[in-house]
C-alpha cells in the first residue's frame, strides 16, 4: 500500500472529512492564497454576488477539496461536489447545473479530465449562467437556452497546464497551492492528534511533519499509523522514539521518501547511468503509470532536488547519489 498515493479508500474519506478545517482561520499555511481569498470572499459578499469562478491547482493532498468547502462555508452557501471522470456525458453535467441553487459552490475535482463535449457546455454556464441544450433530432432539432442561477465553479487540478486554455481563461481566480513547510505541517499534525484525542511530544510531531513530503494528507496518514503503534506499545503520549520506529516500519526514510521513490531513483541510477531518461521509459521500468509519476511522485522529487528535468529526460542529482551512499559516476 502506498503512503503517498493519490487514491482514497472510503474509510479514509470519512476520516478525512472529520479532519477537514471548516473555515479559513482553521486552514493552516498557504498564507498568500488565504489572504487573497479572504478579500475576494468579503468583496463578493458585500456586492451580494457569488464569488468568481476559482481554479485551485497543486499536487494531491495539499488541501484543494478542503479549501473549496471552506469557500462555500465562508460564503454561507451549499457545497456540491463532483469530479471530471464522474461526468461522462453533457447531460450529466446539465443535470447537476440545473439543480444548483443561487450562490452554490460547485466543486469539480480533476477538472482536467472532463470530456471535451462536457467542457463545451460549461463555457456558457460559467460565462452567462445559461445552458444551451439541443432538443429533438434531425431537421426538427433546435437549441434551447435555459437560465441557471448564478453560482461559483471551483475547479481543482494537479497542474494548471493540463487544462485547455478556453477553460482556464474562464476562471477569474487562480490559486496555486504549494508544499507546506515543516512548521505548518507540524501544526497540522498537532491539530489532527487533538482531534484523535491523543497526545504527541513536540519532537515526534516535528518528525512526522519532516517526513510527510510537505503534504497534509500524508502527515495525517503517517500520524494514524504512528498512533496505532504507540497504542499497541501502551504509550499514552506519542514519543519521538516510537515515531522513528513506526516510520521505519512504514519504510519512510529520513527525507520522507518511500519504497517507490527508492525504486524510481535507483532504477535511473542502475539501468540508465543516472539519466537522462524519458518519463515513459522510467514508468515501464518500475511498473507505474507515467501520469501518476508525473503528478504524484515526481513533483516532490523535483522540488527537493533528487531529480532534475532536462530537455532529454530526467536525471538524478548528486544529492540522490549521496542519499543512497553511492559515488557519483565519473567523480
Ligand atoms: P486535495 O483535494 O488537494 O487532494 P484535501 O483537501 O482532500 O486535498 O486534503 C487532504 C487532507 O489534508 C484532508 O484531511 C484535510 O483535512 C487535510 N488538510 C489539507 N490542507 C490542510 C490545512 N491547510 N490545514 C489542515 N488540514 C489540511
Amino acid at each position: 500500500e502506498r503512503m503517498i498515493s493519490g487514491e482514497l479508500q472510503d474509510v479514509e474519506r470519512d476520516i478525512e472529512l472529520s479532519l477537514r478545517p471548516e473555515n479559513l482561520c482553521q486552514y493552516i499555511g498557504q498564507e498568500k492564497t488565504k489572504e487573497n481569498l479572504r478579500i475576494f470572499i468579503e468583496a463578493a459578499k458585500m456586492r451580494e454576488e457569488p464569488l468568481d469562478h476559482t481554479l485551485l491547482y497543486g499536487p494531491p493532498g495539499l488541501g484543494k477539496t478542503t479549501l473549496a468547502s471552506i469557500i462555500a462555508n465562508e460564503m454561507g452557501v451549499q457545497f456540491r461536489t463532483t469530479s471530471g471522470p464522474a461526468i461522462e456525458r453533457a447531460g450529466d453535467l446539465a443535470a447537476i447545473l440545473s439543480s444548483l441553487e443561487a450562490g452554490d459552490v460547485l466543486f469539480i475535482d480533476e477538472i482536467h479530465r472532463l470530456p471535451r463535449s462536457v467542457e463545451e457546455i460549461l463555457y456558457p454556464a460559467m460565462e452567462d449562467f445559461c445552458l444551451d441544450i439541443i432538443v429533438g433530432t434531425g431537421p426538427s432539432a433546435r437549441s434551447v437556452r435555459l437560465d441557471l442561477p448564478p453560482f461559483t465553479l471551483v475547479g481543482a487540478t494537479t497542474r494548471a497546464g493540463l487544462l485547455s486554455a478556453p477553460l482556464r481563461d474562464r476562471f477569474g481566480v487562480h490559486c496555486r497551492l504549494d508544499y507546506y513547510d515543516a512548521s505548518a505541517l507540524c501544526s497540522i499534525v498537532e491539530r489532527t492528534a487533538d482531534i484523535f484525542h491523543v497526545g504527541i511530544h513536540k519532537e515526534a510531531a516535528i518528525e512526522v511533519a519532516r517526513r510527510s513530503r510537505g503534504t497534509p494528507r500524508i502527515a495525517n496518514r503517517l500520524l494514524k499509523r504512528v498512533r496505532d503503534i504507540a497504542q499497541v506499545g501502551g504509550e499514552t503520549v506519542i514519543s519521538e522514539e516510537t515515531t522513528q520506529t513506526a516510520l521505519r516500519m512504514l519504510q519512510v526514510d529520513g527525507e520522507g521518501l518511500d519504497h517507490i521513490d527508492h525504486k524510481l531513483l535507483t532504477a535511473i541510477m542502475d539501468s540508465f547511468k543516472g539519466g537522462p531518461v524519458g518519463l515513459d521509459t522510467i514508468a515501464a521500468t518500475i511498473g507505474e503509470e507515467s501520469q501518476t509519476i508525473e503528478d504524484v511522485y515526481e513533483p516532490f522529487l523535483l522540488q527537493t532536488g533528487f531529480i532534475q528535468r532536462t530537455p532529454r529526460g530526467r536525471v538524478v542529482t548528486d544529492k540522490a547519489y549521496s542519499h543512497f551512499n553511492r559515488e557519483v559516476p565519473g567523480s
